[in-house]
């Protein structure tokens, strides 16, 4: 099956499919500007992309829904074309809060249904309203849950989760890989002593020989594996450039080169939350 801009989804296995790229829209609210989430789903929707990555917690829902009603509203897609996956947030996994969550993510983005939703961490926090609950001391206040196992997985070629991804296509399950770049490096809850991916020799060397960026060349590799990637970027130029990886390809060898970067080393790490006891990433997979 040949992914091209135009075509580029892939199948699910209970028959529906997802759009094997999409804008990822996380963006450290008080560094982000009014607005400028909203510019950038527009813009990536003209370029082509069709699945758009969010969550209610990112506080910027409201501006992705109005992006999608717009281009609706223009004629340039239907709500059918658009893939957008939302996120239950820790402090609402109690059976009890999931629905009443979810809608406050179909009332933010005004729209009647999401394509996708998932457990964006599996670590619950106290249920209530407050997102990050503390005590008075400042200690986290976790809670016992009753986990799913649903759960999206980092994934790039620093952290190329081969194990994870031989489990899942036996078993029929496509896999997105979030901070498919290497992540905005932010220090509150990224491994920053791992030297920024897209700096990398090989994916930059890889990109010269084919007129690419290491971004691109990072991401051809994932979607060459059938994995779902969705870059951030609220970067007009960026946007186009993740988008435009449907026009080369990485040899076999090329690839097993670029696998063969895996450190094993997780970026998104969440120390913050190391002591919680449902702490994730002790596991190997
Ligand atoms: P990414 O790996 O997508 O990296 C985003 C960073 O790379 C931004 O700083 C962006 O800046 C920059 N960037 C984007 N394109 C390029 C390019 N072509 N060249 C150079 N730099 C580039 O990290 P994220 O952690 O944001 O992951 C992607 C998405 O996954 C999130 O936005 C969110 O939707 C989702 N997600 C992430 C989770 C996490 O814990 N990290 C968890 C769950 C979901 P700029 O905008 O200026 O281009």
């Amino acid at each position: 099956m040949d992914l091209t801009a135009a075509s580029h989804r892939i199948p699910l296995s209970d028959g529906n499919s997802i759009p094997i790229i999409g804008l990822g829209t996380y963006s450290e609210p008080k560094l982000t500007s009014k607005g400028s989430c909203k510019t950038s789903v527009k813009m990536a929707i003209d370029v082509g992309y069709r699945h758009i990555d969010g969550a209610y917690i990112y506080r910027n829902e409201d501006e992705v829904g109005e992006a999608i009603r717009e281009k609706i509203a223009e004629g340039r897609v239907k709500r059918e074309d658009i893939f957008y996956c939302g996120k239950l947030w820790s402090t609402h996994f109690e059976p009890e809060r999931v629905r009443p969550y979810l809608e406050k993510t179909l009332k933010a983005l005004q729209l009647d249904y999401v394509d996708l939703y998932i457990i964006e961490m599996p670590m619950a926090l106290k249920p209530g309203d407050e997102f990050y609950p503390k005590d008075e001391y400042g200690n986290w206040l976790y809670h016992n849950s009753n986990l799913c196992a649903t759960w999206e997985v980092e994934c790039h070629p620093y952290f190329t989760q081969r194990k994870l991804l031989e489990f899942c296509q036996q078993h029929d399950i496509v896999i997105v890989a979030y901070s498919p770049l290497g992540t905005s490096r932010n220090p509150l809850w990224v491994n920053v002593s791992i030297p920024p991916l897209l700096k990398d020799e090989l994916l930059n060397s890889l990109g010269k020989k084919y007129n690419k960026t290491a971004a691109q060349v990072a991401l051809r590799f994932n979607i060459q594996r059938r994995i779902v990637v969705i870059p951030k970027s609220f970067n007009p130029k960026r946007i186009k450039e993740n988008f435009q990886i449907f026009d080369f390809s990485l040899t076999e060898e090329e690839m097993k080169s670029v696998e063969a970067l895996n450190k094993d080393v997780r970026l998104v790490d969440l120390l913050l939350w190391s002591d919680h006891p449902e702490y994730p990433f002790y596991e190997e997979y």
